[in-house]
């Protein structure tokens, strides 16, 4: 099945469990806008390449439309629309005045130099640029875009748009306007969900061994926080593969390894493949890369009490099923992995008021709105008796349906 239809089983899941009514189910389901378009890019030898981009709009029923820009090969509008409709909801579940879109480009950009990234990048707001805006639709970092990225693309747009607001990109370097704490943002909401969950699980964090699948952006920053509060992280993994080392693994001496040698898997320790590490012993297991990892096929190996997701879309409805009935609970990425999109709001506040806020108060708000979304989530999963995914979709669709009446 495909990113979207997953995304539509969930929907369809929360909507029955609130009595919606059809035509309120068949609004959700549609994006408000779809963008497809070439990007010319002058390869540094000489010829020209073109690479597909979009940009999906999908809902703006609680604010202006925000959701991150993708650089991956498997990019495409089907997994646009998915990310798009999961930034809804996720907006919603934390109850920051956002909506939900997605944007990306079907590259590989490994395979780029610096000049050709920086061309790529300012002529996908050349292409989007009267769509985009601090009050229209504000995207940000996600897969393989950095701050360095929002920095070029936020440049272009104030070029074309004399606006120097700096508000229409979240996500850049803090001397063009970015917010202290958003880098590490993603994590850090994680690690508050993980701080909740263990506690209601009486998990103490020293007995508490934790995989993490994916060492981009997000899952190095979780690992940093979960490491320094004591938790064990027992194996780690990138799309070259993983290590696992059932005493713990260092966080910064891997990073070291990974800077230094491009991958994880040249750190001294048990090898194992990517995908064979989710089936590994642990107590925690935390998908954050890509969508589809965990699927029928393995949801039943799974040896996890938890699964936290910090990557957007990594388990399929059906492996969702197999968990749920194992007993297993999976807090959902639309709540997990919502530290980033916060932080984002807090950066675009920032720039529309002309302040920048220091880190200790970024956290300090962050904090309780992450706590708070946690609680809600887990109290409708206990009256309701739902899983932890239904019950922040519930609660998310219901405030998304009220604003678009
Ligand atoms: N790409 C991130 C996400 O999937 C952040 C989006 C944002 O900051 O707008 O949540």
């Amino acid at each position: 099945m495909s990113a979207f239809d997953n995304a539509m089983t969930q929907l369809g899941l929360a909507a029955e469990k609130l009595g919606l009514k059809e035509s309120d189910i068949l609004k959700l389901r549609e994006p408000n806008k779809v963008y497809e378009f070439d990007i010319p890019v002058q390869i540094d030898d000489g010829y020209e390449k073109i690479f597909n981009g979009y940009r999906v709009q999908f809902n703006n029923a609680r604010g202006p439309y925000k959701g991150g820009i993708r650089y991956h090969p498997q990019v495409d509008l089907d997994e646009m629309k998915a990310l798009a409709f999961w930034m809804a909801i996720k907006t919603a579940v934390v109850n920051i005045p956002m909506g939900g879109g997605k944007g990306g480009v079907s590259v590989d950009p490994k395979k780029l130099s610096k000049s050709e990234l920086e061309k790529l990048s300012r002529g996908w707001v050349q292409k989007m640029a009267e769509h985009i805006g601090p009050r229209k639709d504000v995207p940000a970092p996600d897969v393989n875009t950095t701050p360095q990225i929002m920095a070029w693309m936020s440049d272009e747009y104030a070029k074309l748009t004399n606006d120097s607001s700096g508000a229409t990109f979240t996500g850049k370097p803090l001397d063009k306007g970015g917010s202290e704490g958003r880098e590490s943002a993603t994590g850090q909401g994680g690690f508050y969900c993980l701080d909740e969950i263990t506690k209601r699980l009486s998990m103490n964090p020293s007995q508490t061994c934790i995989i993490i699948h994916g060492f981009g952006n997000v899952g190095f920053h979780f690992a940093r926080l979960v490491h320094d509060a004591g938790y064990k992280i027992v194996g780690l993994s990138d799309s070259k593969g993983g290590i696992y080392n059932a005493d713990g693994l260092d966080v910064d001496d891997v990073m070291r390894v990974k800077k230094d040698k491009g991958s994880v898997i040249n750190y001294e320790a048990e090898k194992i493949g990517g995908s064979a590490i989710l089936e590994k012993q642990c107590d925690i297991l935390v998908p954050a890369a890509l969508e589809n990892v965990i699927t029928k096929d393995n949801a039943d190996k799974i040896k996890a009490k938890v699964v936290l997701e910090m990557a957007n879309g990594p388990t399929t409805p059906e492996a969702d099923k197999i968990l749920r009935d194992k007993g297993v609970y999976v807090v959902p990425d639309v709540l997990a992995n919502a530290g980033g999109v916060t932080v984002s709001y807090f950066e675009w506040q920032q720039n529309l008021a002309s302040e920048h806020w220091s880190e200790s108060d970024v956290l300090a708000k962050l904090e309780p709105i992450m706590r708070k979304s946690f609680n809600a989530v887990w109290k409708a999963h206990e009256e309701h008796n739902i899983d932890l995914r239904t019950a922040a979709f519930m609660l998310a669709v219901k405030r998304i349906v009220s604003a678009m009446k």
